[in-house]
């Protein structure tokens, strides 16, 4: 007799169940999302010890009849895909009809659903329904899922410490909230409440129930559209950064995905004007025909495969750069409306700072309040972004002191200089001309044998930019000439800096990302170093050179520029008049 044998149902289920469960919001994504397509407007999810006791989610949407209250368990039972045909055309969170098989076969579950008339309650434990009996007629399902993993004990093991899961859990509704403001969320644990949203249907509101009210003041609106995609959301200034991405939530059409490139495509389009390794707070809806993407490529559904992306982020980019270049970034806060806002929620702003493999959970308890003003960032379009600024002195010969009558200006020269040095070279990188300067001595440039095998291929990139420049014997480059506004002094440096750019990217090269970094490395070059004592005159020109820049406000490193202390500011400070002078 041979030794194959089909395995049963139950031992198929729990293979899978590795693959769609690992941790405890894994379990809530999957109860949740369920909730989500039987449109539910009312979610609640309720944890014990983070859900490694129980998860229990209850929701109000249109509940299952008792025939597919038993089907719903078996593997490959969806009500949401009929042939291959749908699968192109996905509109539902799920479809592979394999998570309540999966999970059951891992737990003990207590479903109670129904449609609006006689009511059923399931009892399942490790696969096997225990008990199927009629239940009441309240619309909607209750599914509670106790001792995950109870019969695996290795996956057991696997579980992370509460405060983790509970975190893992607290991301993930956070950001299904987002995904839909029409559907009030409430997340407790042990009884005390994490996440409420209101269900009402405005994104910014949302954005302040999960991030608090100081978060949604520096919120943007974008939208964006091309003949295949729609993009919209907010988007935060790029003072308002976190150490981790987060807080990027990229959904599309209603679904969240994890992308790590369209996170990468948002994060550079930042670029100077934020450190790069500092990450924005973003939310965006983009919105497609479904046969343009792809999300059968993973069991969790989180990853995505796009058509056409290049049009997609290059949509992406420029909205996001034509939005941040256009306001004023320093930054004025003024009131733009105020709502009647009735709270139950116990305390909103939950973040979560994730940070290598510490979490920390920081709540803010916010006391219900009968009335809440909203503020915006004034978002106004300026010709001049930055006001005149008059200098008066200059402090350990780094920072220049400045005023107008606004108020007063600290501004960092070096960063100042930076900025006008980057803008300087990325347009002379940009826009190459035949100028260039012989070098009276030629530089050598000997390279291991893979990297001169990339320069080689890549030897255009430098001609393009007017450098002289040749193969030289073995493993060997000769530069004989270079472009006139190389940096005086630095040149060879220069040019060393340039090839290890270039080598840095390998295959993924790309010119505009190139001639950014480029600009950025010679800008530090030719940038005067901190305390060096420069003039009033020279102050003058500085500051007048900065305001030209198209964006003033930071050094290409993203770092600050100016600080600006406004006269309320400054009255504030020395407690001469209070708020009177809000009046
Ligand atoms: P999928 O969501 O991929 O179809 P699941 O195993 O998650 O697979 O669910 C199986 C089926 O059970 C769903 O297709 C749906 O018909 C039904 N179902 C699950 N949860 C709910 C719910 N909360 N309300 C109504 N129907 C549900
Ligand atoms: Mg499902």
């Amino acid at each position: 007799m041979g030794k194959i044998k089909v395995m049963d149902e139950i031992l198929a289920n729990k293979i899978a169940a590795g693959e769609v469960v690992e941790k405890c919001s894994s379990v809530v994504k999957e109860l949740v999302e369920n909730a989500i397509d039987a449109e539910s407007s009312e979610i609640k999810i309720e944890l014990i010890d983070s859900g490694t006791k129980e998860i229990k989610v209850t929701d109000n949407g249109y509940g299952m009849d008792k025939d597919d209250a038993i089907l719903a368990f078996g593997r490959h039972a969806t009500s949401k895909i009929k042939s291959e045909r749908d699968l192109f055309h996905i509109n539902t969170l799920g479809f592979r009809g394999e998570a309540l098989a999966a999970i059951s076969s891992v737990s003990v579950i207590e479903l109670i659903t129904s449609t609006g008339n006689i009511g059923t309650i399931v009892n399942i434990k490790g696969g096997k329904i225990e008990s199927v009996s009629n239940g009441d007629s309240r619309k909607g399902t209750i599914i509670s899922v106790k001792n995950l993993f109870f019969n695996t004990p290795a996956r057991l093991k696997h579980l992370n410490n509460l405060y983790t899961e509970l975190a893992y859990v607290t991301e993930y509704i956070n950001k299904l909230s987002l995904s839909h403001p029409e559907i009030k969320f409430t997340l407790t644990n042990n009884g005390s409440t994490i996440i409420s949203t209101d269900g009402a249907g405005s994104l910014l509101k949302t954005i302040k129930n999960v991030y608090g009210i100081e978060t949604v003041k520096k919120m943007i609106d974008v939208s964006a559209s091309n003949e295949d995609y729609e993009v919209s959301g907010f988007i935060s200034l790029p003072e308002l950064n976190r150490s981790n991405k987060n807080h990027i939530t990229i959904l599309v059409n209603g679904r969240i995905v994890k992308n790590t490139y369209l996170n990468k495509i948002i994060n550079d389009s930042y670029h100077s004007y934020k450190p790069d390794n500092r990450y924005p707070i973003v939310v965006l809806n983009i919105k497609c025909d479904p046969s343009l993407i792809d999300v059968n490529i993973h069991p969790t559904k989180m990853d995505i495969k796009f058509s056409k992306i290049e049009g997609l982020t290059l949509t992406i980019e420029k909205m996001i750069k034509d939005k941040i270049t256009h306001i004023n970034l320093i930054p004025k806060i003024e009131e733009v409306k105020s709502i009647a806002y009735n709270s139950n929620t116990e305390f909103v702003g939950l973040e979560l700072f994730r940070e290598t493999e510490n979490i920390i959970v920081n709540n803010d308890f916010i006391a219900n309040e009968e009335k809440e003003t909203y503020f915006a960032e004034k978002t106004v379009v300026l010709e001049e972004k930055m006001e005149e600024i008059y200098p008066i002195g200059l402090v350990h010969g780094t920072y220049i002191i400045g005023q107008n009558e606004l108020g007063m200006y600290l501004i960092d020269q070096h960063a100042a200089k930076e900025r006008i040095n980057y803008e300087f070279y990325l347009e002379k990188l940009g826009n190459p001309t035949n100028n260039s300067i012989d070098l009276l001595f030629p530089i050598i440039i000997e390279l291991p044998i893979n990297e001169y095998m990339l320069i080689k291929e890549r030897l255009n990139i430098l001609t393009d930019m007017n450098f002289k420049i040749e193969e030289f014997g073995i493993n060997s480059f000769v530069v004989k000439g270079h472009p006139t506004w190389l940096p005086k002094n630095y040149e060879e440096e220069a040019i060393r800096k340039i090839i290890d750019i270039i080598l840095e990217y390998g295959n993924n090269f790309s010119i505009l990302k190139f001639n950014e970094q480029a600009a950025t490395m010679m800008s530090c070059k030719l940038s005067i170093k901190a305390n060096e004592n420069i003039t009033l005159k020279e102050m003058e020109i500085l500051i007048n050179d900065l305001r030209k820049c198209k964006n003033p406000f930071n050094c290409p490193h993203g770092r600050p520029t100016v600080i600006s202390f406004t006269n309320m500011e400054l009255e504030k400070l020395f407690k001469r008049s209070g708020f009177e002078s809000l009046k």
